[in-house]
């Protein structure tokens, strides 16, 4: 090889034929802008509609936008408890400096005990089975004990608890474990008229009493997520678990601001004639000559393979997906509209113009969860609104 191609290949500058010219700063491919302010907005509106303390939920990366940044941004902003899944995605958290409560309620119990323990963290308990595990290790493990009301997912039955309370308090008393909470979770809170919502009350109050009459005395008793702290008051009780809410899910008409922007850069243009296939299969056809455009952004980074007629924003036009989406990367039909290599397309955001991540959810047929939480480690998260919260 000459010696002048070498240079190329190996040029630092990034000049050369083999190494596409890539600006100094430069941003990456496809980012998700995060503004903390609408975390922050959220919490303060969720917490005057509650008016009782709010758990911030940030399990899955707080729904796909980066749990320490959101975590910090809505304790700054109020939040006194924080929720995951994980004991890892808590122990997360305590690395990052927070320092508020923190309950993580799905993770295999027994064996993250000790890393609980350690960095305290509350655990969720459902059967007697996981309360031995944990009070059998002997680490003053801080314990929310979790009621099955009727949902029928997480919690213990109802013909089980009284052996459960009863188990705990014993356990409470040499020190073993100690039960702070005792918790729910409703299966029809977006419907706040749904009887279902009233008996599941009922049934925590009663198993409230039962866990008091075993000599019990949780700090915190908690039932209801953002819909229920939004629509159904006598659930809300002394916290209210905020996931949905906080990064602007609003399903309840609450005011509540989306915080997060995908953008990408459009990496090649073409012309093609009418007629044309784009794509495998030729799933997309063209009737009459357009420019199509490629962006380096596919099912793997959350672009959902089964959305059917969406599109995305170009200067406030509207682009359709053409074809089906790859792994990597999905082709836009831009008609004729002179659009270039590097320009800024917006696949999703509350901004002027773009799709909003109802519109994704609508045409994946999902929910905005599944939407944000499929964005993939590719779209570079970026945060902003507030200092030092990386
Ligand atoms: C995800 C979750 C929440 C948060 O609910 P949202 O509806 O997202 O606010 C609360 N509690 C439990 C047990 C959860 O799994």
């Amino acid at each position: 090889m000459p010696t002048a191609a070498l240079d190329r290949l190996t040029d630092p500058a990034g000049s050369g034929l083999l190494t596409p010219p890539r600006p100094a700063g430069s941003s990456p491919l496809a980012r998700a802008d995060v503004d903390l302010r609408a975390v922050q907005h959220n919490v303060q509106v969720l917490r005057v509609r509650a008016g009782v303390p709010l758990m911030a939920v940030v399990k899955a990366d707080a729904f796909g936008h980066g749990a320490v940044p959101v975590a910090k941004a809505a304790v700054a902003a109020g939040a006194t408890w924080l929720g995951v899944c994980r004991v890892g995605e808590a122990l997360a958290l305590r690395s990052a400096g927070l320092r508020v409560p923190i309950l993580a309620w799905l993770d295999d119990m027994a064996a993250v005990a000790p890393a609980a323990a350690a960095a305290d963290v509350d655990l969720s308990v459902s059967s007697l089975a996981e309360l031995e595990a944990v009070a059998g290790q002997r680490l003053a493990v801080r314990v929310h004990l979790k009621l099955d009301t009727g949902m029928h997912r997480a919690g213990c039955p109802v013909t089980r608890w009284v052996e459960l309370v009863t188990r705990a308090a014993q356990a409470e008393r040499p020190g073993a474990i100690r039960v702070v909470g005792v918790w729910s979770h409703l299966s029809h809170a977006s419907s706040p008229a749904d009887p279902h919502n009233r008996r599941q009350v009922e049934a925590f109050q009663a198993g409230l009493a039962l866990a008091e009459a075993a000599g019990l005395r949780p700090e915190v008793r908690h039932l209801c997520g953002t819909a229920g702290a939004v629509g159904v008051p006598e659930a809300r009780l002394d916290l209210v678990r905020v996931g949905a809410g906080l990064v602007g899910i609003d399903e309840v008409g609450a005011g509540l601001l989306s915080a997060l922007t995908v953008r990408t850069r459009v990496l090649q243009v073409r012309r093609i004639p009418a007629g044309d296939g784009v794509g495998y299969d030729h799933a997309g056809r063209v009737e009459r000559a357009t420019t199509v455009a490629l962006l380096p952004l596919g099912y793997a980074d959350g672009i959902p393979r089964g959305a059917r007629g969406a599109w995305v924003a170009w200067h406030g036009h509207r682009l359709a997906l053409l074809g089906r989406v790859s792994m990597d990367q999905v082709v836009v039909d831009a008609g004729d509209l002179p659009i270039s290599p590097g320009d800024e397309v917006v696949v999703l955001g509350p901004g002027a113009g773009a799709p909003r991540v109802t519109d994704w959810a609508r045409w994946a047929e999902t929910i905005p969860h599944e939407i944000y939480t499929g964005l993939g480690s590719r779209v570079v998260r970026v945060h902003s609104g507030m200092e030092g919260a990386q």
